[in-house]
């Protein structure tokens, strides 16, 4: 069981949600850390870049961009609600270009509330975020039927609604 940036979001908010998304994973196996490196180093990236597309994790990230020679990984969230799990997501993205050589920071864009805050990685994170994900794997392996839905704040929200709850 292979997990990615938008399972751990999903595991945050709701486990169900996980295990839904779960059962529909990709398996593409394109290189797009390759292609991200060879990006940072393209004197023509002076900007942005858009919809970077993790394959090998099928995560997308927003943009990223170069600010006072620093490279960041950002991703444009549409409300400060799920902001614990965005923050994760986007640390596990870090992490993973980490392992990969690539340095950079986060950066989590609101623009309805005009939010625009910095995610590094921290010394412990990585150790937590692989904490994280043997959790996950344990919970996706191990639970063969999907966890029965319970109400929460955000299922008014989630793609799953109507399979949940009608
Ligand atoms: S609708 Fe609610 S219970 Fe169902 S997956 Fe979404 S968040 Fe979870």
């Amino acid at each position: 069981m292979k997990v990615n940036g938008s399972l751990i979001q999903a595991y945050n908010i709701c486990p169900r949600q996980a295990w839904l998304m779960s059962r529909q994973m990709s398996s593409n196996q394109n290189n797009s850390f390759l292609e991200i490196g060879r990006l940072i180093d393209q004197t023509t990236f002076k900007r942005e870049k858009k919809k970077i597309y993790l394959a090998e994790f099928a995560a997308e990230i927003d943009f990223i961009t170069l600010k006072n020679g620093n490279l960041f990984v950002a991703e444009i969230k549409k409300s400060s609600r799920t902001m614990a799990s965005g923050i994760k997501q986007l640390k596990y993205y870090l992490y993973l270009l980490n392992k990969k050589g690539i340095k950079c920071k986060g950066l989590i864009k609101i623009p309805k509330e005009k939010i625009s805050i910095t995610v590094e990685l921290k010394e412990n994170d990585e150790a937590l975020i692989k904490d994280e994900i043997d959790e996950i794997v344990a919970f996706l392996s191990s639970n063969d039927d999907a966890p029965v839905p319970k109400k929460i704040k955000f299922c008014g929200k989630c793609s799953y609604f109507e399979f949940c709850w009608s």
